[in-house]
């Protein structure tokens, strides 16, 4: 729906960057939904589904119905700064969730579990550059090259992508389960409900990405004033 009024705000310029995020993240998140055996990182890839259409897509959806509207041609670049975070978030959740390489909270380095919001690895790292690159080199498919934004969109990607890694350690909220003493980010686990442990009650993952997305827009805009 969201990728449909897309179409019809921004035409086929504005779809092709979403059409290969959605069809990217639909690609790594079906592959890793039969290999996770971690019941955290499973719970979050099905949430993932559902709020990142609705948090993530909104963003674009909003910024694309303005652009009908004002025909202002930076809310294009705004787009794709804040898809750059969305599809750099994902890209690096989603593989670093299936690495067996050592995961360490952004904040500390301080080993953490696979999948937990604020824990970094290698090659969930090196996917997020991928994601913001792939979302800027989709973005000048139909329209001239611009090195300089080029540029700021993978830039903006990479550091929505850190913000929300340090937000999600920071300050979203997070829960004990009760039956395997884990610390989670979801209100059941393990089939009973968890306990509040820290952060912020209202702050879960789905606010945090929303933060993020935004602050792609908020970096493109600085860097672009910056050089
Ligand atoms: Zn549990």
């Amino acid at each position: 729906m969201i990728a449909v009024s897309i179409f019809y705000s921004g035409g086929i310029q504005w779809s092709i960057p979403i059409l290969i995020f959605f069809f990217s993240a639909s690609l790594i998140t079906k592959k890793n939904r039969n290999t996770a055996s971690d019941k955290n990182s499973k719970q979050k890839i099905f949430m993932r589904d559902h709020y990142q259409v609705i948090a993530n897509g909104g963003v674009g959806g909003i910024l694309a119905l303005i652009y009908s509207l004002t025909n202002y041609e930076f809310l294009y670049y705004y787009f794709l700064a804040s898809l750059s975070v969305v599809c750099s978030d994902t890209w690096s959740t989603e593989i670093g969730t299936d690495t067996n390489w050592n995961t360490y909270n952004i904040l500390n380095f301080r080993r953490v579990e696979k999948g937990f919001s604020g824990g970094i690895s290698l090659p969930g790292s090196l996917a997020g550059l991928l994601g913001s690159v792939i979302i800027s080199v989709s973005g000048f498919l139909l329209i001239e090259f611009n090195l300089k934004f080029f540029v700021i969109i993978i830039m903006s990607g990479i550091l929505g992508n850190v913000l929300d890694s340090i937000f999600g350690a920071a300050v979203q909220v997070k829960y004990n389960c009760p039956e395997c003493r884990k610390i989670v980010e979801v209100k059941n686990h393990c089939d009973v409900q968890t306990v509040y442990n820290n952060g912020i009650r209202f702050i879960d993952n789905n606010a945090v990405n929303l933060i993020a997305s935004i602050s792609g827009i908020l970096f493109f805009i600085l860097f672009q004033k910056l050089f």
